[in-house]
């Protein structure tokens, strides 16, 4: 049986009919930059969150960059922030001319360990920036309150996180600004690229508004030098058409990652665990190997069987070659650099049937036997 690592087909069954007329609906309006799609979108996700104000940009990628530049981070700033995260949290801060301080990742849930920010946090820390990995919350309330101790702002990074909570309150809605990624295979994706930032704060909404659109702030009115990245409305109207579905989706996850706890208990590999502050929505299934040669001739074991895995990520942004090149010397990251070599993303998706998870399993525990 073939296994694809996400099924982005099987997803678009379930509600093309729905999808394809909001698209079509763009299209015969012609109303391809900005109009009802995006600003519905903006209003029903930020509500779905439960923030004040919502920007829709055209990449998560772009929101980081944006809300950090929102919040005044630049020359000479530091932001405290993970290196076991996709590369694009960190590039937001570099090309806002500030470095990054890596903070360690906590061994149980693999994101930022409070313990280790206290450390980083100095005079030129500017913005903390936690991420919340796999579709699981950081412990935020330590977090808050280092930050709050030293009067620095929040960003989350919650690209992998659309419905997840922490005690209870949305992602995203912690934080002084939060932001969102809607590439194709998270749990919101469009069908191309588009991000999102959310916040309460007027002032910053109406900054990443600005810089989104040429800096304006009236037609041919430049009050700041700005970009475009807006949040094309035929991607808006994909939104519109998945958003109501998000948290059924988001607890198909939960019922095959509840199955694939279950069927992989007695094997070698250390499961993902559910920390008692939050819902995991499992945007990522990741489980950890004992050894990197053990996972690597797994992945290659479930590829020959054909599953397709993912590894997320195998090399930390500290030591990626784009940041070898910056002048600056990162410490060691002893937990992110033993985890990036050991973990492996299983097959995850809504639409992944009981089937698919048991040929999963069983080619890993046939795999352990034959080892
Ligand atoms: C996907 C992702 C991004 C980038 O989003 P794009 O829409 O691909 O630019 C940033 N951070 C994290 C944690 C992500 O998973």
């Amino acid at each position: 049986m073939e296994i694809p690592f996400v099924d982005l087909s099987a997803n678009y069954e379930r509600i093309q009919a729905e999808v394809d007329n909001r698209m079509k609906k763009v299209v015969e309006d012609t109303a391809f930059i900005g109009g009802d799609s995006v600003e519905t979108f903006e209003q029903r996700f930020a509500d779905y969150l439960g923030v004040d104000h919502g920007v829709g940009v055209a990449s998560g990628t772009d929101a980081i960059f944006l809300a950090l530049k929102a919040l005044g981070v630049g020359d000479g700033d530091e932001v405290a922030t993970v290196s076991h995260t996709f590369v694009s949290t960190v590039d937001g801060i570099v090309n806002n001319g500030a470095r990054p301080k890596f903070v360690d990742v906590d061994p149980d849930t693999y994101t930022m360990d409070p313990e280790d920010l206290e450390e980083k946090i100095s005079e030129d820390t500017a913005a903390i920036m936690p991420v919340h990995l796999y579709g699981q919350a950081v412990d935020l309330d330590p977090i808050k309150s280092i930050a709050d101790e030293h009067n620095i702002p929040i960003l989350e990074d919650t690209c992998q996180g659309h419905g997840s909570t922490y005690r209870g309150e949305m992602l995203g809605t912690y934080g002084d600004i939060a932001c969102y990624s809607f590439y194709p295979s998270k749990n919101l994706g469009a069908f191309g690229d588009g991000g999102f930032v959310a916040t309460d704060d007027p002032e910053l909404a109406s900054a990443v508004r600005k810089l989104r659109e040429y800096g304006e702030s009236e037609k041919y009115q430049h009050e700041i030098v700005g970009y475009n990245s807006r949040l094309d409305a035929i991607q808006a109207a994909v939104l519109n058409g998945k958003l109501d579905h998000l948290d059924d989706w988001n607890s198909e996850r939960r019922d095959a990652a509840a199955k694939y706890r279950d069927r992989l208990e007695n094997t070698p590999l250390e499961l993902p665990i559910e920390a008692e502050w939050g819902k995991h929505i499992y945007h990522l299934y990741v489980v950890r190997a004992e050894s990197e040669t053990q996972r690597d001739a797994l992945q290659n074991y479930l590829e020959s069987s054909g599953i397709s895995t993912g590894i997320h990520y195998p090399i930390p942004v500290h030591q990626q070659p784009s940041y070898q090149e910056l002048q600056c010397s990162f410490e060691r990251l002893p937990v992110t650099e033993d985890i990036a070599s050991k973990i492996l993303s299983l097959p995850m998706y809504p639409e992944i049937t009981d089937q698919q998870i048991n040929a999963v399993c069983d080619a890993i525990k046939q795999f352990y036997i034959s080892a």
